[in-house]
C-alpha cells in the first residue's frame, strides 16, 4: 500500500462512517414541541445513577487535577473483591469499548488471524476488528434469534484466536446457559478465546453468569460494564474478568489514564450500592414481564428477553415498525429503530420506569388503532 499524498488515509480507516448515535431527548423535544421526551432507546438504568456514585462525583470533583493513580489499583481491588478473583484477573478501561479494542489489537495478528461472532452483533465488534486489521466471521443467529453455536464452530480454523458472544444478547435478549457456553469454550480451536460480553447479566441473575465457573474453562473471557445496571453510561467504565496473562498485556498497551479520576470514585461507590441495584434489577424484570405481556396482547412477537430491554414486531400488515417508531417519537418516546442491525421489522425498547412503560404502552395503542 503505497500512498501519493499527505492526505491519504490507511484503506481500514476510508471505509469508516461516524458512529450514528441515537436521537437526543433534546433534538425530539425541539422538533415537536415537546415538554416531555422518554428516552427508552439505549438501555440506560431508568433510575438515573446511584446516588451514591453522584455523591462520590461531587464529593471528589476538586481532584480532577490530578493524574488518576495508573493501573486504577483501588477499583481493580474492589472488582477482584466483589467477582471473587484475584485483581490480575482483573481489566478496567474506558467503557467495554476500549476493551473490545484492545482484545483485538493484543489477540489477533493483522491479516494472519480471525475472530468469530454471531450476525447480528453488537456493533464494536465488526467496527473495532476492522480498525485493527483482523477478519471478522459472522454465523447468522438461528430465525428465533437464538445462538446456533455448531454454525459459529464451523467457522473456526487454526487462525481463529478470538470467538464473541453477547449474553444476554443484545439486541435480542436471548441468554445462553452456562453449560452451553462451556461446551462451546471446549470445542474452540487451542489458540481461541471465547469473550463473553456479560453487559447486561446483572438483569438476568447470577445463575446466568460464567463468573464462579471460569476455573472449569480457563480459555473464557468476561467483559462488563457500569453502563447499564450501575447507571454510569455517561462516565464509561467497563472491566473484564480475565486470563492473568491476557489481563497482564492488556494493561501494558491501555493509554495510561482512559479511566478518569471522577469515574473510578463513581465505579467504587457505586459497586456497593447494593440497594440501588437490587432496585434497578427489581424495577426491569417487572418492567419486562408487563411489557412481555401486554405487547403479546396486542399481536406482537416478543423475543424471550432476560435482559433490560425487549425486541419487539409489530403485528403483521397493520403498522410497520417504522411507522410505530415514528409515531412514538411524535408522542415524545424514543425507542429504537433495528435497521442498522438489518433487522427493520423489529424494534427494541428499553425498560422504563413503571410510568414510562405506561406511557410507552398507551402510545403504542393509540397508533396501533389509528392506523386500523
Ligand atoms: C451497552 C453494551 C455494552 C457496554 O458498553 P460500554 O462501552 O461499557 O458502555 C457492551 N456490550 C454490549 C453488547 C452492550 O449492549
Amino acid at each position: 500500500m503505497s500512498f501519493t499524498s499527505c492526505l491519504d488515509v490507511r484503506p481500514e480507516v476510508e471505509a469508516f462512517e461516524a458512529y450514528e448515535p441515537g436521537l437526543s431527548i433534546a433534538e425530539i423535544a425541539e422538533r415537536y414541541g415537546l415538554e416531555r421526551v422518554i428516552k427508552m432507546a439505549s438501555n440506560e438504568n431508568p433510575l438515573g445513577t446511584s446516588p451514591a456514585a453522584r455523591e462520590a462525583i461531587r464529593r471528589h470533583a476538586s481532584e480532577v487535577f490530578r493524574y488518576p493513580q495508573s493501573g486504577n489499583p483501588r477499583l481493580v481491588k474492589a472488582l477482584a473483591a466483589a467477582c471473587h478473583v484475584d485483581p490480575k484477573n482483573i481489566f478496567v478501561g474506558n467503557g467495554s469499548d476500549e476493551l473490545i479494542d484492545l482484545i483485538f489489537r493484543v489477540r489477533a495478528v493483522p491479516g494472519v488471524h480471525n475472530a468469530v461472532a454471531f450476525r447480528p452483533c453488537f456493533g464494536l465488534y465488526p467496527t473495532q476488528a476492522r480498525m485493527a486489521g483482523v477478519e471478522l466471521r459472522q454465523a447468522p443467529l438461528r430465525q428465533d434469534f437464538s445462538f446456533d453455536f455448531d454454525a459459529l464452530l464451523a467457522l473456526t480454523d487454526e487462525n481463529t484466536t478470538l470467538a464473541f458472544v453477547t449474553s444476554p444478547d443484545n439486541p435480542s435478549g436471548r441468554t445462553a446457559s452456562p453449560e452451553e457456553l462451556k461446551a462451546l469454550a471446549r470445542a474452540l480451536p487451542p489458540a481461541c478465546l471465547l469473550v463473553v460480553d456479560e453487559a447486561y447479566t446483572e438483569f438476568a441473575g447470577p445463575e446466568y453468569s460464567l463468573l464462579g465457573q471460569l476455573q472449569d474453562v480457563p480459555n473464557v473471557a468476561l467483559m462488563r460494564t457500569f453502563s447499564k445496571v450501575y447507571g454510569l453510561a455517561g462516565q464509561r467504565i467497563g472491566y473484564g474478568i480475565l486470563p492473568e496473562r491476557i489481563a497482564d498485556y492488556l494493561w501494558r498497551v491501555r493509554l495510561p489514564f482512559s479511566l478518569n479520576v471522577l469515574a473510578e470514585e463513581a465505579a467504587i461507590a457505586a459497586l456497593d450500592d447494593t440497594a440501588f441495584r437490587e432496585e434497578t434489577v427489581a424495577l426491569v424484570r417487572r418492567g419486562r414481564e408487563r411489557l412481555s405481556r401486554e405487547l403479546r396482547a396486542i399481536g406482537c412477537e416478543v423475543t424471550p428477553s432476560l435482559s433490560n430491554f425487549l425486541m419487539f414486531r409489530p403485528p403483521a400488515g397493520k403498522v410497520d415498525a417504522a411507522a410505530i417508531h415514528a409515531g412514538l417519537l411524535r408522542r415524545g418516546i424514543i425507542i429504537r429503530a433495528l435497521r442498522s442491525y438489518h433487522l427493520p421489522e423489529w424494534l427494541r425498547v428499553s425498560m422504563g420506569t413503571d410510568e414510562e412503560n405506561t406511557l410507552f404502552l398507551q402510545s403504542l395503542l393509540e397508533i396501533l388503532e389509528e392506523r386500523s
